[in-house]
């Protein structure tokens, strides 16, 4: 079996080394089932980190539902299949009314650039308002609105980025910060409008995930939409880290934050890890784009895909997903407050449903290589977490939905041992 050095050689070599890697020394998974990965020293991990095997890792149903369809047929859009229509059937009635068309993709990319054309071209304006510290994926517009991640493509002459407040930081009253929030937004649009770009839309993910899961003032989310929408802009929102049931409460997060989006996309979790994604619209915005534009994606929509994102609902209503991460979400909440009250520099405990953070301080300040210090930690304890936010200090504690009571008890004590080792 090659070693570490070996393969983080033969990896520069070939796909290079500047797409990041996970820890000092990295792991080499070679096979995994629900939520535990084996290493290939043998070592297991618990997996407290990765949303895309969202149902679990080898998920039985899902690999016998794959195989079964594609060992019968696997085709394009252009020929009949009613497999296609029954999952978008099932996917749909997980909107609400006036959310009832779907067009596929095979990553969120794809599924946000299709977003904003439908919204571009229903606006005819080209102005996009992004949070400030964000990411949205890999395609050149995206990476023009891209605020969260290094990326050489300056920010759009037509994009404005807001700056969204965290009440668990900002000591301001709610209302104070409300106010001040949407003076940046309209001071955004006309900046927009007199740039000579309109408004097309914004576009966020409902739980600020990249953003660190900042708290909102309640009601915000939807007054920002509110303005753009009275601007003549289109709401999108990108489900990509926060749909499929994540929050616990709500099947999407947008429904979580009390919103009614224009455009929803959606990817990572959707298919398990079968590369799929997709964006949820109304009939209305569907018709306008599709009867300008002959639209066709290879891949997408495809009667595996359907299988696989069948299989991922099936199996989270037969299991109960959702609930199952409220239940053990809101468990594992309370432990983390209780490590904030034990702990100076554990300043907030965060989250909902099966997406949690510990954000780390020291005197008020960010303390991003304490989060480093604990996520290296939890390696050693073989569970596996990460940090997300803009100081990169938020621990994020994202497992799959498949992630299990027997499991909780095992990712708090290694947590409450992380945190009293460093
Ligand atoms: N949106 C969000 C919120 C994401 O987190 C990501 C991926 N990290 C994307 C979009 C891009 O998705 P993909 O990598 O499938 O293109």
């Amino acid at each position: 079996m090659a070693t570490t050095a070996e393969l983080i050689t033969r990896r520069n070599r070939t796909i290079g080394p500047y797409s990041p890697l996970f820890y000092d020394t990295p792991l080499q998974f070679v096979s995994a089932k629900g939520v535990w990965l084996t290493e290939a020293s043998g070592e297991r991990y618990l997996d407290a980190y990765n949303n895309v095997p969202h149902v679990g890792h080898a998920n039985e149903r899902v690999v016998r539902a794959m195989t079964e369809q594609a060992s019968r047929i696997n085709i394009h859009t252009r020929y009949l299949n009613e497999r296609v229509y029954d999952y978008s059937e099932q996917l749909l009635a997980t909107f609400d009314a006036g959310l009832d068309r779907v067009f596929y993709g095979n990553s969120g990319s794809e599924a946000n650039e299709l977003a904003l054309r439908i919204a571009r071209q229903h606006t005819g304006a080209t102005g996009l308002i992004v949070s400030d510290y964000s990411y949205h994926g890999t395609t050149i517009s995206l990476a023009e609105m891209t605020t969260g991640l290094k990326t050489k493509e300056p920010l759009g002459a037509h994009v404005r980025t807001l700056r969204l407040p965290d009440l668990d930081v900002d000591p301001r009253p709610a209302a104070e910060v409300a106010a001040d929030t949407l003076r940046q937004l309209d001071t955004a649009i006309v900046s927009l409008q007199e740039a000579g770009f309109g408004i097309s839309a914004c576009l966020f993910d409902p739980l600020f995930s990249t953003e660190g899961m900042p708290r909102l003032p309640e009601g915000l989310l939807t007054a920002i939409a509110d303005h753009v929408r009275a601007a003549g802009g289109l709401v999108i929102a990108d489900e990509v880290q926060s749909g499929f049931g994540r929050t616990g409460t709500h099947m999407w997060g947008h429904q979580y934050a009390g919103l009614v989006p224009d455009i929803v996309t959606m990817g990572k979790p959707m298919g398990n890890g079968h590369p799929m994604s997709a964006v949820v619209t109304s009939e209305a915005r569907l018709d306008e784009f599709g009867s300008q534009n002959e639209f066709f994606n290879t891949f997408a929509g495809n009667p595996v895909s359907a299988a696989v994102g069948e299989a991922v609902l099936q199996e989270m209503a037969t299991e109960q997903l959702m609930q199952r991460a409220e239940v053990l979400g809101t468990a594992a909440l309370t432990s983390l407050q209780a490590m904030v009250e034990k702990h100076d520099f554990v300043r907030v405990a965060k989250g909902t449903g099966m997406f949690l953070g510990l954000d780390f301080a020291v005197d008020g300040e960010p303390a991003p290589h304490l989060a480093k210090q604990v996520v290296e930690a939890m390696k050693d304890r073989r569970v596996l977490i990460s940090r997300i936010g803009r100081e990169s200090s938020v621990l994020k504690v994202r497992p799959p939905l498949a992630f299990g009571a027997d499991e909780l008890p095992l990712l708090v004590s290694a947590l409450e041992d992380a945190l009293s080792e460093i």
